[in-house]
Formats: structure tokens, C-alpha cells, sequence
């Protein structure tokens, strides 16, 4: 079937088990998108690979299930409720060249360390999701890039075209989502071993956690990481075996922009008939594609997953309220997460209508702090970045507004690595722009490094502490 017969499709539901095998082709309202304002698509429907491309994924089985994203959900309600803490992390876009073992397991490793130093600073279970195993297209500022005298479509994630600016590897190219469904596929595999299979056993992530603290520049963090590996050898002296400190449920996240992908992961639940995409367990809108009445936010309002949307610095509070409207009608608990990128020079000013206007509704949505991108700036040699204590400085204006407001600071989303990058300024091994011509590898935002993004979860676990 292709794209046009399928916009011709008005039928109602038919058996479960056909729309299993179709990617859920018929379900009422899940092409309504398709007639609404669609920001920041490739335009490639016409090319010659497009409808096979797109039957492939359709027919290709779903990267997650719909149970595990179920309990991701409740999860996520128990964060709403201030009962658990959400840390979601990894690269701002994957690439497909970084599906390797070693890079793959650097960065759960990270993550591990940083959810290791968050439940004991917020003694509070974290739940852990990597911005990954889909992460792969990205919103541009313009259509097209010009560099001397050549005009060429600008890079929109390797899920569409090729960072190279040539003409050959920036033509966006629909044979590029079955790759990404290929290399999700892995990245997800590689984790699932990982965090099921002892590797993410807790005394195995207090040890690597050790080589971090002896680093004299980290001695600050000395008392907390002390008492985390106190009370890991306590348990461990008492014979504690109990399940919950060898294996993790670790979650899987992206940016839902490229909606063609998305429908095409489209599934039916064969338990209840209702949708779920399963390129990932969690799907957020961006900030430049939440429009209440775009095409975004309409095919989000139609599945089940859990949601997040980004919220930038000229979001009113008449926005949030109509987006809960949108996305959460039936206010279930942990379906909406919000995730301000305010900036640090904005969020103690920007995020406190907000945060009041939806407490003042009654809603229960997880708040989430995206402390990288508000505070993006450009470095003297050209290179995009952002300061640490920016970076920190918004964590910190977060927690303030929610202490303020009586409102509970629900999580952290953050750009980073498992590598010894340069990317992002500052840090107690400090990072200074020298360093980026021979260690800036990210295609399009900074992330922090392993030691930076370690040093600050234990910025956030003190200023969790205080928080309770
Ligand atoms: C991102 O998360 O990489 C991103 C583009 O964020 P935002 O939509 O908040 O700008
Ligand atoms: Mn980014």
C-alpha cells in the first residue's frame, strides 16, 4: 500500500491480528496528521524508495512492547507523585557509526554511575532512560545550508540524510529509517544485556564510580561517594542478594519528529486495541514542533506512551494548560512529563507561572529539567557549546522554583557521553576550548563527558538532599 492509498482509508477498525501485520494502517485518526501544519519533515515522498521503505518498517516488529512501555508509565506516575526521580541522558543525535559495543556500554555505564550518586542523594528510586536506540533525527533553524557560494538541504539527523556537505550525502534519503530501525534494534539489544545480565549490578557501579573519586579534583564528592560504598559493603556484609541491586530496568527515549518513522512503528496493542509506538518506550515533542494545533502534537495525543514535551522560555501558561488538555485529557497519571530548557538567565523568572498555573489545575505532570538547551552559546573558535556552571545554574533555578511552589522537581534530562569528549566548558577537570579541535565529535549539540556528567549528579544528589 502506499502513502496514498493509506490517506484514502477511512475504514473502521478491522481484527487485531491484521492490523498487528499492517502497522496499524487502519486505526481511526492516526493519519489525521497528515492534513495538519508538519513541521520539519524531509520532503521525500516522491522519491523512488519512499513506499518501500516505509512498508519495511511497517511491516519490520515493534523495538519495544506495549506491557514494558505500560510500566514505564506507572513508573513515571510514581515521579509525578514525588516517590522516584527520573534521570534521562545520552547523545543530542546518535549516529549510526556510534553503534558500537564499547560506545554503547560507556554510556549506560554513565548513566548506571549517575542513577547510582541520584538514589542516594534523593534516597528515591531513579528511573534510568538513554536518550537512545532512536535518537537520530533532529529539528534544524533553516530548511537549507549555505557555505560559500552552495545551498544544500541542511543535515536533519542521519535518520533523513548525511552530515557531509555534499549534494550526494545531504539529499534526504527514506532508506536512512530503515537503517535507523536496524542500528535502534542493536543499540537496544546491547542494552537490554547489559542492564539484565549483571553488568549493572550495584557494588560492580559503586566500583567504577571509585575511579572517579580519585581524581584529587573530585575530592568535594568525597563524603557522599564514601557513604554510598559504606552502605553498598553494608548490604553486601549482611549477604543482600535481593534482585533490585543486580539488574535495572533502563528505558529507552527520543525525539518524536519524524513523524513518517513513528507511524511506521506504529503498532496494536493485541491486549487492549489501543496504539503504541514502538520505536521507543518514551517519545517527546521538541520545542519547535509543540504547536497545540500542529501535527505533532495531534499523532502524540493518539498513542499511549507515556509523553514529554519540551517547554522553552516563551511558553505561557495558557499553552501548558491546553497541551495537558491535549495530551493528557483523561490526567492519567505519569502519561505528561514536561521538560523546560528555560536557560539559567531565565528559569527563576520563565518557570514559575508555569509550574503554578498547572499545580493550580490539579494536574499531576512530572517536571524535568533540560539544563543544556537554553544555554547553548558559541564558543571564540566557532564551536557551539555551553558552560558548566550554566548548566549547573539552571539545575540549581529549578529546584528553587519547585521548593518555592511546593511543587516536586521530578527530573533530569541531559546531554551526554561515556567518552572523554571536549564539548561542553568547565567542569573540576576543567575543559577549555583548546581541547575542541582534537575531542569535539557531537554533529550537532555539546554533551557532557563522563567526568562532567558524573560531577553533576553529585551536584544534583546534594541539591536533591536538600529538597526532602
Ligand atoms: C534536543 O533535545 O536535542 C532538542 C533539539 O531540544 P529542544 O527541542 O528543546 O530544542
Ligand atoms: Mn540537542
Amino acid at each position: 500500500m502506499t502513502i496514498a492509498d493509506e490517506n484514502r482509508l477511512e475504514t473502521p477498525l478491522t481484527a487485531p491480528g491484521e492490523i498487528l501485520q499492517t502497522g496499524a494502517a487502519d486505526y481511526p485518526g492516526l493519519d489525521a496528521w497528515r492534513q495538519l501544519p508538519l513541521k520539519q519533515q524531509p520532503d521525500w515522498h516522491g522519491h523512488p524508495d519512499f513506499d518501500d521503505a516505509y512498508e519495511e518498517l511497517s511491516s519490520n516488529p515493534p523495538l519495544v512492547f506495549a506491557g514494558e512501555v505500560d510500566k514505564l508509565k506507572d513508573r513515571l506516575a510514581s515521579v509525578a507523585k514525588g516517590e522516584a526521580f527520573l534521570l534521562q541522558g545520552g547523545d543530542c543525535a546518535e549516529t549510526f557509526d556510534g553503534v558500537t559495543a564499547d560506545k554503547i556500554s560507556a554510556r549506560v555505564k554513565t548513566i548506571l554511575q549517575m542513577a547510582v550518586v541520584l538514589t542516594y542523594g534523593a534516597s528515591l528510586p531513579v528511573v534510568k532512560m538513554g536518550r537512545m536506540a532512536g535518537q537520530y533525527a533532529k529539528p534544524r533553524s533553516s530548511d537549507m545550508e549555505t557555505r560559500g557560494d552552495v545551498t544544500l538541504p541542511s543535515f536533519r539527523g542521519e535518520i533523513v540524510n548525511g552530515f557531509d556537505f555534499t549534494e550526494q550525502s545531504r539529499i534526504p534519503d527514506p532508506k536512512r529509517m530503515v537503517t535507523a530501525y536496524h542500528k535502534s534494534a542493536s543499540t537496544l539489544n546491547l542494552v537490554r544485556a547489559f542492564t539484565e545480565g549483571g553488568f549493572a549490578d550495584l557494588r560492580a557501579v559503586q566500583q567504577w564510580n571509585k575511579g572517579f573519586m580519585e581524581n584529587p579534583a573530585h575530592a568535594r564528592y568525597e563524603q557522599i561517594a564514601g557513604e554510598i560504598d559504606r552502605a553498598v559493603r553494608f548490604m553486601d556484609a549482611c549477604g543482600v542478594e535481593f534482585d533490585g541491586l543486580k539488574r535495572t530496568e533502563f528505558y529507552a527515549a527520543h525525539e518524536a519528529l519524524l513523524l513518517d518513522y513513528e507511524r511506521a512503528l506504529t503498532r496494536i496493542d493485541s491486549r487492549t486495541g489501543e496504539p503504541y509506538v514502538t520505536s521507543g518506550h518514551f517519545v517527546w515533542v521538541g520545542e519547535r514542533t509543540r504547536d497545540l494545533d500542529g501535527a505533532h502534537v495531534d499523532y502524540l495525543s493518539r498513542v499511549r506512551n507515556p509523553l514529554g514535551v519540551k517547554l522553552g522560555p516563551n511558553t505561557s501558561p495558557e499553552t501548558v494548560l491546553e497541551l495537558i488538555e491535549k495530551l493528557d485529557p483523561a490526567r492519567e497519571p505519569g502519561r505528561l512529563t514536561f521538560i523546560t530548557r528555560m536557560g539559567a538567565a531565565n528559569i527563576r523568572e520563565k518557570l514559575p507561572p508555569l509550574v503554578e498555573a498547572v499545580r493550580d489545575s490539579g494536574a499531576e505532570v512530572v517536571w524535568v529539567t533540560d539544563p543544556m538547551h537554553g544555554n547553548t552559546i558559541t564558543a571564540k573558535n566557532g564551536y557551539k557549546t555551553r558552560r558548566f556552571d550554566d548548566v549547573m545554574d539552571e539545575v540549581r533555578g529549578f529546584f528553587e522554583v519547585h521548593r518555592a511552589a511546593g511543587t516536586y522537581p521530578g527530573g533530569l534530562h541531559v546531554e551526554m557521553t561515556g567518552d572523554d569528549v571536549a564539548e561542553c566548558l568547565g567542569g573540576s577537570d576543567v575543559i577549555d576550548e583548546s581541547a575542541f579541535d582534537a575531542r569535539y565529535e557531537s554533529l550537532v549539540d555539546p554533551r557532557l563527558n563522563h567526568k562532567q556528567s558524573l560531577e553533576m549528579a553529585f551536584l544534583v544528589a546534594e541539591a536533591l538532599t536538600q529538597v526532602k
